[in-house]
């Protein structure tokens, strides 16, 4: 599978950890993103504060928590990193936070999964550094106040609208992830090649660029199997030619789809007649959660034109019938 929301194994999870930039030169593309916390933690240093609270979303794979780690290091702190669905009590989120040193970076992966009671004990940390548990049960039980030290909130996720608002509210910096252009993907892969040693001509780098969603992950995934390809197949060199093979067995077509995301095309202009139709019925009738859709699927395919996004539902696009060769309705107003 070539779309997923996270490293699909833990042989990839330790090859995306040996890419990843650890600086911000080093960290390609998302200009507005990079210049703010430039400038935000070059701020922070300078004055020797921990730096503000920072939310940042986009799609799965773009770089959230490869951005949480050049934080830290650009801080020189440590960084703690947990999600929202493992911290399932005040009591998991309170361990973590008293034992951060100060100005620590406290990365939250998935934070608007955070249960509401554990959401609730993060505010005052937040706001005031103050922890504020309870401690026992029943007659016995009472409130505890505790100081932390200044540390920093780095949240990521993939909808910053399922946040609630008074949590959105305590972030004061908060950055939007985007797809990354050709361009920006083409160095990500050549740095890559260079790290794992592979020889990969210019041509061969645009090819793997253009295919991979716009997503450094992709990118990285479809240049360790065209890499595979390359030594059993060709000798060892990744041309355009041998990409392209190469992505053309892992089902990715020339647009860069791959199969789950014609699954969804296809279904919306065949079974439904081009739309629109509800998340619902979609998930059902390609078999996947409507959480992978929204997450995964559906924003590279929006920001690609394939689809709308209608208050009815989900509207295929003149795009999306030329991409399957169909011929356009004369009724589709889109
Ligand atoms: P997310 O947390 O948004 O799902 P990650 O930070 O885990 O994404 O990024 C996935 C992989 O993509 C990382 O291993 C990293 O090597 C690569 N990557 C992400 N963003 C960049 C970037 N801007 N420049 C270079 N490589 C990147």
């Amino acid at each position: 599978r070539i779309i997923s929301a996270a490293p699909i194994s833990s042989h990839e999870e330790a090859a995306e950890r040996a890419l990843r930039p650890k600086l911000l030169e080093e960290y390609v593309g998302q200009e507005k993103a990079r210049e703010q916390l430039e400038i935000f933690i070059q701020a922070a240093r300078g004055r020797s504060e921990s730096l503000d609270h920072v939310l940042l979303f986009g799609p799965p794979g773009l770089g959230k928590t490869t951005l949480a780690h050049i934080i830290a290091r650009e801080m020189g702190v440590n960084l703690r990193q947990t999600s929202g669905p493992v911290l399932e009590r005040p009591g998991d989120l309170a361990a973590l936070l008293t034992n951060l040193e100060p100005h620590d970076v406290l990365f939250i992966d998935e934070i608007h999964r955070l249960s509401p009671v554990v959401e609730e004990i993060l505010y005052p940390a937040l706001e005031d550094f103050q922890l504020d548990i309870m401690i026992g049960e029943g007659p016995a039980a009472r409130s505890v106040k505790l100081d932390l030290p200044p540390f920093t909130l780095v949240g990521a996720t993939t909808r910053a609208g399922m946040l609630t608002n008074p949590l959105r509210d305590r972030f004061g910096i908060v950055a939007r992830l985007e797809f990354y252009t050709h361009g920006e993907l083409k160095q990500i892969v050549a740095r890559s090649a260079r790290l794992m040693n592979v020889e990969l001509s210019d041509d061969g780098a645009v090819e793997v660029a253009k295919r991979s969603r716009g997503t450094p992950r992709i990118a990285n995934r479809l240049l360790r199997r065209v890499r595979d390809f390359a030594e059993v197949k060709a000798d060892g060199k990744v041309t355009r030619d041998v990409a392209d093979a190469a992505l053309f067995m892992l089902d990715v077509d020339k647009a860069g789809l791959d199969m789950m995301d014609r699954k969804l095309l296809q279904a919306v202009l065949e079974k439904f007649g081009g739309g629109p139709v509800g998340v619902e019925n979609l998930a059902a009738a390609i078999g996947e959660e409507r959480d992978t859709i929204e997450d995964v699927l559906e924003p590279y395919l929006i920001q690609q034109g394939y689809l709308m996004r209608t208050p009815r539902g989900r509207v295929a696009t003149q795009i999306a019938y030329l991409h399957f060769g169909l011929a356009v309705p004369s009724k589709n107003p889109n």
